[in-house]
């Protein structure tokens, strides 16, 4: 069943523009995209390296790096603007509304210090909580994640955890302070595909019990069909489509859609090779005019390598594809 979106957006993305300024002119990374998330919705984050998610991801969390910088757009966290904030601001955002949870968890964990003390360290950065009260919510957040063995594990250094169970504890400590919104960037992509199973069953959990958003970045269709309520597949810096998976995994639209869903092996389906799409994402300095999937897209027309096509609505999708272009069919 698709989860209903409530009407007013925890987190509103409206035409972020990210550019990196270099000595031979300046690089468009993220193009003109607006998205929303509602509160309790997982919002998949689909394209290919280079595509602009983990810059989007950066942007909303107040995480990028310079050169690049937000040249255009707004970003509202529950109705408040949040990109224009000093450092400090967003940094008290960050981990107490906006929790991050990335692909190497040891990129979040400090490897000298335990767990209990990292947990009870960014509890009592957020809450108010003496230190008895700090280890005890600590306890209960590692409980919630499914380490086993709490009581004991949480004393132990992140080495002495395997791969999956220090993900869960990443995940533990960005729930810390009981954030409104993660934005989760390729969480499961070092974890083996068992390990990787049971996180996105924890990150679903998760959101369903605490009304937390998500907003899950990855190159991988197949975590995307499994995760998220909504999708936006972005190619080049710009959103291609954007709507319920359900529909978009169903019943793609848009050509590169298309293409990463020919890439997700299906259970019980034997085919002897998996779908390709031909070519490779161009880079930020030879992005093509109009489409920018046009040099590897099997539909394009003249049309398509001059004009740039908007997204438009298309049943329950958003898609930006001149195929779809009512004006122009
Ligand atoms: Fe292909 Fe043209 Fe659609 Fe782009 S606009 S995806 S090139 S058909």
């Amino acid at each position: 069943m698709l989860k209903k979106v409530e009407t007013s957006p925890l987190l509103s993305v409206r035409n972020l523009r990210i550019e990196f300024p270099t000595r031979r002119g300046t690089l468009v990374a993220v193009d003109d995209i607006s998205f929303d998330i509602a509160p309790g919705e997982i919002l998949g984050v689909v394209g290919e390296s280079g595509a602009g998610k983990s810059l989007t991801g950066a942007a909303i969390i107040g995480l990028l790096e310079p050169p690049g910088r937000i040249a255009q757009g707004e970003i509202t966290l529950e109705g408040q603007r949040i990109d224009n904030l000093p450092y400090e601001e967003i940094r008290r955002i960050r981990g107490r509304r906006i929790g991050a949870i990335f692909q190497d968890p040891l990129t979040s964990l400090n490897p000298l210090y335990s767990v209990s003390r990292q947990l009870v360290e960014t509890i009592q950065t957020h809450l108010p909580l003496n230190d008895k009260e700090a280890r005890a919510r600590a306890l209960e957040l590692l409980d919630e994640v499914g380490i086993p063995g709490a009581g004991e594990r949480i004393d132990h250094y992140p080495h002495q955890f395997s791969g999956g169970m220090r993900q869960r504890v990443v995940i533990a400590l960005a729930l810390c302070a009981e954030p409104r919104l993660i934005i989760a960037d390729e969480p499961t992509t070092a974890l083996d595909v068992s390990i990787q199973a049971q996180i996105i069953t924890l990150l679903k959990r998760l959101c369903h019990d605490h009304g937390t958003a998500v907003m899950l970045v990855t190159h991988d269709m197949g975590v995307i069909a499994e995760a998220a309520d909504r999708v936006a597949v972005m190619y080049s810096g710009r959103i291609a489509e954007i709507g319920p998976v359900q529909e978009v995994v169903r019943a793609a639209k848009h050509p590169y859609t298309h293409g990463l869903m020919g890439s997700i092996p299906h259970i019980g389906h034997h085919v002897d090779q998996l779908t390709q799409i031909e070519g490779s994402m161009p880079r930020l300095q030879e992005i093509p005019p109009g489409c920018p999937f046009n040099p590897r897209c099997e539909e394009a027309t003249d049309r398509c390598r001059v004009e740039r096509p908007n997204l438009q609505s298309v049943n329950a999708t958003e898609v930006a594809c001149h195929l779809f272009d009512k004006a122009g069919a």
